[in-house]
C-alpha cells in the first residue's frame, strides 16, 4: 500500500474514452482526429452533440444514445436532425423530419429533404429535439429561426446549438462583412457567413423567443480547459389560458 501511492500520484491513469452514441471505447488521443472516431460512424462532433442530448433530454442519466434509446424509462423523443449527420440517425429511429438547412451541402442522406429555416414543416409544440449544427453563423436571421425553434418545441424541449464558436465566448455578436467572400460550412456546403462572431446576446434573443438558454462543454468534467461549447435552449412552457 505504502509503495502503490507514490506512484498513483505521479503517473496519470491511462483510460480510454468512450463514445456517447454507442458505447464503444477507443483511445482517448484519438478525440483529437478529424473523421469518424468510432466504428459507429460518429464522429468527434457527433459524441459533442450526442453529449448535450443525453445532459438536456435525458438528464444526463443514460451514457449513450443506445442505452436512452433502449431505457423503457425514456419515451423515445420527438427529433427534428437538421446536421446531416448520419451517424446520430442509428440511434434516433424516430425522428420526424430531418433535412439540409441550406442546400447545397455534402451528399445528405436518404430521405433528406431541403428545410426552410424560416418556416419549420413542424406543427407548433409538437417536438422534443431540435438539433443544428452550423447554422447560427450563416442563417439570414437569427430571431426568425428562433421564433420557429420555439414554435415547434414542445414545453420542455430542446433546441442544441452546435457551432465553432470563439473562445472565450464573446459578449457581443459581430456581423460579417457584407462582402465577405463564401467560405466553406463544416456541416457541408460553401456559403457566405452572416456573421464573423456569435456572442453571448444570442442568450437574449433566446429569452425574447422564448427559449431558456445556457453553454454546455461536454469535456469540463475531464478538463477544465475544454473549449468546445455547445448552446441548449430549452422551452419555457406556455402560458395556459384560463
Ligand atoms: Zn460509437
Amino acid at each position: 500500500m505504502t509503495d502503490a501511492a507514490p506512484t498513483a500520484m505521479t503517473a496519470p491513469v491511462p483510460f480510454d474514452y468512450a463514445c456517447t452514441v454507442c458505447g464503444e471505447p477507443f483511445p482517448a488521443e484519438r478525440f483529437a482526429a478529424p473523421g469518424a472516431l468510432c466504428g459507429c460512424g460518429a464522429s468527434r462532433r457527433t459524441m459533442e452533440l450526442a453529449a448535450a442530448v443525453l445532459h438536456a433530454h435525458a438528464h444526463g442519466i443514460p451514457a449513450t444514445l443506445l442505452e436512452l434509446a433502449e431505457d423503457a424509462a425514456f419515451p423515445p423523443p420527438r427529433v427534428l436532425d437538421l446536421t446531416l449527420d448520419a451517424a446520430l440517425a442509428v440511434t434516433t429511429p424516430d425522428r420526424r423530419v430531418c433535412g439540409d438547412p441550406f442546400g447545397g451541402g455534402a451528399a445528405p442522406p436518404d430521405g433528406v429533404a431541403p428545410v426552410d429555416l424560416a418556416s419549420l414543416s413542424a406543427a407548433d409544440a409538437s417536438l422534443d429535439l431540435v438539433l443544428l449544427r452550423d447554422v447560427l453563423f450563416w442563417v439570414p436571421d437569427v430571431p426568425v429561426l428562433l421564433a420557429e425553434v420555439a414554435r415547434v418545441l414542445a414545453d420542455g424541449g430542446h433546441a442544441i446549438f452546435q457551432e465553432t464558436f470563439a473562445w472565450q465566448f464573446p459578449e457581443a455578436t459581430v456581423e460579417a462583412d457584407p462582402a465577405a467572400e463564401p467560405k466553406r460550412r463544416p456541416a457541408g456546403g460553401t456559403r457566405k457567413p452572416e456573421r464573423r462572431v456569435i456572442g453571448a446576446d444570442v442568450l437574449d434573443l433566446m429569452a425574447a423567443a422564448g427559449l431558456d438558454g445556457f453553454g454546455y462543454r461536454p469535456g469540463l468534467a475531464v478538463d477544465p480547459h475544454y473549449r468546445d461549447l455547445l448552446l441548449v435552449a430549452r422551452r419555457r412552457p406556455r402560458l395556459r389560458e384560463g
